[in-house]
C-alpha cells in the first residue's frame, strides 16, 4: 500500500527514519542523535556548535579539539552538510537524496 506523497506534515530522519516535525527550509535535516554522532571522512568524530570550542558554524574534533573548517561531514557514511541554522543551532542536512543508491542499513 502506498502512503500519501508530498505532505509537509512530518518528516523521518535520513538516517535512522525516526519522526521528526518537518521544516521546509530544512527538507534533510538529521535528528538531534544522528547530528550527535557526526564525523569526518575517516570516521573521527566532531562537533558543530554546540561545544565550548565550536562556535556558530565551526566544527571540532572532540578528541583532541582541532578545528575542522570544512562544512561537509558524514553520519554513518552519508555524506551531509552543516549549516547554521536561523533560530541560532546548527542544522545538519544529508547531501543525498534518501532512498537512492544501496543501502548500507538493514
Ligand atoms: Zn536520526
Amino acid at each position: 500500500m502506498n502512503e500519501p506523497q508530498g505532505t509537509a506534515s512530518s518528516h523521518n530522519c535520513p538516517i535512522c527514519g525516526v519522526g521528526l516535525p518537518a521544516f521546509t527550509r530544512y527538507p534533510r535535516y538529521v535528528c538531534q542523535t544522528c547530528a550527535a554522532r557526526v564525523t569526518d571522512v575517516a570516521g573521527r568524530p566532531l562537533a558543530f556548535g554546540n561545544i565550548d570550542i565550536a562556535v556558530g558554524c565551526v566544527g571540532a574534533y572532540t578528541d583532541t579539539g582541532e578545528v575542522y573548517d570544512a562544512q561537509v561531514c558524514y553520519v554513518a557514511g552519508q555524506r551531509c552538510s552543516v549549516q547554521e541554522a536561523r533560530f541560532g543551532g546548527i542544522v545538519i542536512q544529508t547531501l543525498d537524496a534518501p532512498g537512492r543508491g544501496p543501502s548500507l542499513a538493514s
